[in-house]
């Protein structure tokens, strides 16, 4: 490591990164290349000898960016938003810097300390229950994804339940989900070894808003039971991905409580959300649950990745994920007085990532985080009144967050029409370069989502999108006028 280096190539890239960010609106939001793009770009083979960073930028300019799909855009309004911000950026690269990797308290105390502290202060924002402190007997850990999440506290329940009714129990393990809940919970049953047909998807409809219902859950469980299977494991989403339907907590966790059954909350979109007093009651029935996710590099400032884990009984995780080979004992982790991460998740190593949420936390405050979450769902209302002032577009599901589903209506007599148009819509307005949106299926249609999220959306961007939105359905609409 040449500090020299450092300190110059370091100003390069950090001036490289910030014209991007400047001139970022004059590159097509949704990358236009066509697969295999690059390979007739780069040569086949590394460098033999070094070459200099202006050469690499270059190419970066030259051939990389047309590849890149510009989720910071202020025209990105696809799928979820994934944020970038000055703190958390400035996050990353001391992260980068000081490159730890913090398995285990001994491996880097700051590591291990800060990311407990931090977690505890994202817990107070949320107003979460004391027993998720890690002042209690539970705790929280910063996975990389919600997937992760999802799968570690999956394990920790299969294992205690286990523990319970013994090995041979595996076969009766069900987990519950709902037709909207995210394929990461199916891949973790997947990983973890739940029989396919015990994996329950329980249906929700429009009438609900696509929320997962308590009497559903609660005849499934009774079901099961009653056939002799044991109900494992329970997901509730805050913020489902196809909609941000809220499912109900309360009436779910009581459910789950009755039922000695683990009750996970995915709120890996709208958690963030849940730091503004106006938005919290969304949480409430939190106190039932025995784990929550809400992704940070989602809608709250931070560079990906970051995803935040609130376990109440830490024990069932250390319990399932812990090793503990000699390479890596010490005092600390012998006289149990420590935290040791890499008994929380996956992975051995681990970055240094709550140095970027604490960045976040502390250049925002409590008041920068609200506003900018309010900002966002202020945009989206905006969006929102502009379709529903044309009524030749529907809004599909009420909007709760920042985001909308919404639909161009198909021409009278022509209802079979919808999906096919919906879908051209969708290709027309992404191939203009200025916004790019995404789809969902919500009962058999083919539906737009617009999420606003990306920090440097302002009025005028959603002015534009819902121009670009307007002139392709006029467009498309032509052939069916008389
Ligand atoms: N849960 C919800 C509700 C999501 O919307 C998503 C992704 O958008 C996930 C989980 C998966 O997130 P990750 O990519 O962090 O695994």
């Amino acid at each position: 490591m040449d500090s020299e280096q450092l300190r110059e190539y370091g100003h390069q890239m950090v001036d490289f990164v910030a014209d991007y960010y400047k001139t970022i609106e004059t590159y097509p939001v949704l990358s236009q290349v066509q697969p295999g793009y690059l390979r007739e770009l780069l040569p086949d083979s590394p460098p033999v000898h070094p070459e200099p960073l202006q050469n690499v930028l270059d190419d970066v300019r030259s051939k990389i960016l047309q590849g890149v799909t510009h989720w910071q855009s202020p025209g990105y309004f696809a799928y979820f938003p994934s944020n970038s911000s000055v703190a958390g950026f400035l996050g990353e690269m001391l992260s980068a810097g000081l490159n730890i990797v913090g398995f285990s308290w001994i491996s880097c105390p700051a590591a291990t300390e800060l990311e407990v502290i931090v977690l505890d202060w994202l817990a107070k924002l949320l107003k979460l229950p004391e027993a998720f402190m890690s002042t209690g007997k539970g705790g929280a850990v910063i996975q990389g994804t919600a997937s992760e999440a999802v799968l570690v506290a999956l394990l920790g329940a299969r294992d205690k339940m286990l523990k319970k009714f013994g090995k041979e129990s595996m076969g009766k393990l069900v987990v519950y989900t709902a037709d909207q809940t995210h394929a990461s919970v199916q891949k973790a049953c997947q990983i973890a070894g739940i029989y396919p047909e015990n994996i329950k998807i329980l249906k929700t409809d429009s009438m609900s808003e696509y929320a997962l219902s308590p009497e559903v859950v609660s005849e499934a469980i009774s079901q099961d039971a009653a056939s002799g299977l044991i109900p494992l494991f329970l997901c509730a989403t805050v913020g489902t991905t196809s909609s941000s339907a809220v499912d109900p907590l309360l009436g779910l966790g009581k459910i789950a409580k009755t039922n000695g059954t683990w009750f996970h909350i995915d709120a890996a979109y709208a958690g963030s959300a849940c730091i503004c007093p106006e938005y919290r009651h969304y949480l409430d029935g939190i106190e039932e649950a025995d784990s929550f996710c809400m992704n940070a590099h989602k809608w709250f400032l931070t560079n990906f990745d970051c995803s935040v884990l609130w376990v109440r009984d830490r024990t069932a995780l250390i319990e399932s994920l812990s090793t503990y080979p000699e390479y890596l004992r010490n005092k600390a982790s012998e006289a149990n007085a420590v935290v040791d991460y890499k008994d929380w998740q996956i992975p051995l190593g681990r970055r240094f990532r709550s140095l970027k949420l604490w960045m976040v936390l502390r250049l925002y405050g409590q008041e920068g985080l609200q506003s900018y979450i309010r900002n966002h769902i202020s945009l989206a209302k905006r969006f929102e009144e502009f379709v529903r002032q044309d009524s030749r577009f529907e809004v599909i599901t009420p909007r709760k967050f920042a985001l909308l589903c919404f639909r161009l209506l198909p021409p009278p007599n022509d209802e079979n029409q919808g999906d096919k148009l919906n879908r051209e819509l969708l290709e027309a307005v992404n191939s203009t370069g200025m916004i790019f949106i995404s789809h969902t299926v919500l009962s058999g249609k083919y539906v737009l989502r617009l999420a606003v999220g990306a920090p440097l959306t302002e009025e005028r961007h959603i002015d534009t999108a819902w121009e670009v939105l307007q002139e392709k359905a006029t467009t498309l609409l032509k052939p069916y006028r008389n």
